[in-house]
């Protein structure tokens, strides 16, 4: 926490149809959920509190179902379920995420954990991943939940824990220990409402993840006497320049099209990105967009961790190299490693690939009625098309879409915010959301919802 004090601002509250949704947004801020990846960090029932007293009222009037529950002491998910009278018609599951990644304090201007409203934009660590969609998914649910009719269909707030460590102890958990209480036909989640040219990104698919460790062996020896050693220290630092100089080919597909289409005003440019041979010496072109289209454009390999000698004075006989190698939709292990070989070439021989945790790419088509509900509620708020887009990272979606549940990244944000503007906010200093972003979530989310679970009437404020 910041040790400077900060100059006394009035803070207005919040006005319009959003206000609801941002003060719920500014209390999940200062809950401070912070994730570290230890598993008694996060403490989600601080936030699930938050929105139990958010629900309350939908609660008392008897048409909300809200199941708190604990993976770990502390670790707390909430589900607060509306049912609707027809069984057979679709179950709409808002899937948002409870707990932030922790904050560098000597980087922000303001509290992090202050929630604070100044000059249109809400502040804190989570403004834009996600609580600002947490807080519109709350809303929305508790307007149903008053609404003076029931639905044809249900809708359901996952208000998770864990996200950012990977969701052990929260959509991993819910789906495994309690199926149940996760039941939904399709839903929505983050990491959607970009700018991409005029159009709004919908998150589609995410890659998958094949992690590997390269095996180099050498002799031991003793370092006093290097002269004809077989050091795995060099043979490490070879296979790396390889690793280096060598980038996996193009694999270029239905969203990388999209995404061209989409961004890529001039015609020239956009024609050498969808080749694949000549899209490479194109990414420089690309500025703050090139490090996305090069990700999503190819299987990519990172080298992380490396190791090589345990004693000083031994020429190491044993080196390793981690690799975080992030995978398209159909990349199969096997490909993976066929990849590797070819990257390593003659090197390859003397390297041995193990297989380290991973996931599979996942990917929902655009061609479903909820696709196309949120595309013309976009249409409708933000006079915007959709662009379906692949995203470089993970998410809790892919937990959804493993089990065949359609899956989209959503959001609107404002028309400033390009796809390069959001990767900074998420997780970087000073994150912070406009009032604006949150208006046009909300005004479309009701109107998906009212599409797609029949309900004509979502309770006006
Ligand atoms: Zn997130």
């Amino acid at each position: 926490m910041s040790e400077r004090v900060e100059p006394f601002e009035e803070e207005t509250a919040p006005t319009g149809p959003a206000a609801d949704a941002v003060a719920l947004l500014q209390e999940l801020i200062r809950a401070g959920c912070v994730n570290d990846g230890t598993p008694g960090s996060g403490q989600e029932i601080r936030a699930v509190r938050v929105l139990q007293r958010f629900l309350a009222p939908a609660i008392a009037a008897g048409r909300l179902e809200t199941h708190v529950f604990e993976a770990a002491p502390g670790r707390a998910s909430l589900v607060a379920r509306v049912r609707g009278t027809d069984d057979a018609a679709p179950v709409l599951g808002l899937l948002g995420h409870l707990d932030v990644v922790p904050v560098d304090p000597n980087g922000w201007t303001r509290n992090p954990f202050g929630g604070e409203l100044i000059d249109g934009e809400v502040w804190g660590r989570g403004a834009v991943d996600m609580l600002y969609l947490t807080a519109v998914f709350a809303t929305v649910v508790r307007e149903l939940a008053l609404a003076p009719e029931r639905p044809r269909g249900g809708l359901v707030l996952l208000a998770v824990a864990d996200e950012e460590a990977g969701g052990e102890h929260g959509i991993h958990w819910l789906v495994r220990e309690h199926p149940e209480a996760v039941r939904v036909t399709e839903a929505i989640s983050e990491s959607g409402g970009m700018r991409m040219g005029r159009h709004v990104a919908i998150e589609v698919a995410e890659k998958g993840s094949a992690g590997r460790r390269l095996v180099i062996h050498g002799k031991p020896g003793h370092a006093s006497i290097p002269y004809g050693a077989t050091s795995a220290a060099y043979r490490v630092g070879e296979v790396l320049q390889r690793l280096g100089e060598v980038m996996p080919a193009a694999e270029l597909g239905e969203l990388w099209d999209a995404f061209v289409a989409a961004r890529i005003d001039d015609p020239e440019l956009a024609e050498r990105l969808r080749d694949p041979v000549r899209l490479d010496a194109a990414l420089p072109l690309l500025g703050g967009i090139a490090g996305y289209a090069h990700a999503v454009s190819r299987v990519t390999i990172s080298p992380t961790v490396l190791r090589a000698g345990k004693t000083h004075n031994v020429i190491p006989p044993l080196g390793t190299i981690d690799l975080d190698i992030r995978t398209l939709p159909g990349t199969s292990d096997a490909e993976v490693d066929e990849l590797l070989r070819a990257v390593l070439g003659e090197l390859a021989s003397g390297v041995e690939i193990r297989h380290l945790r991973g996931w599979a790419a996942t990917s929902s088509s655009p061609d479903t009625p909820l696709y196309a509900a949120i595309e013309r509620a976009v249409a409708a708020v933000a006079a915007a098309p959709t662009v379906p887009i692949m995203a470089a990272g993970g998410s809790d979606a892919r937990v959804l879409r493993e089990l065949g549940i359609p899956a989209y990244g959503y959001g609107i944000l404002g028309p400033g915010w390009s796809y390069e503007r959001y990767r900074e906010g998420v997780h970087g200093n000073d994150e912070r959301i406009d009032v604006a972003s949150v208006e046009l979530s909300l005004a479309a989310l009701r109107r998906i919802v009212a599409e797609r679970i029949g309900a004509e009437r979502i309770a006006a404020r």
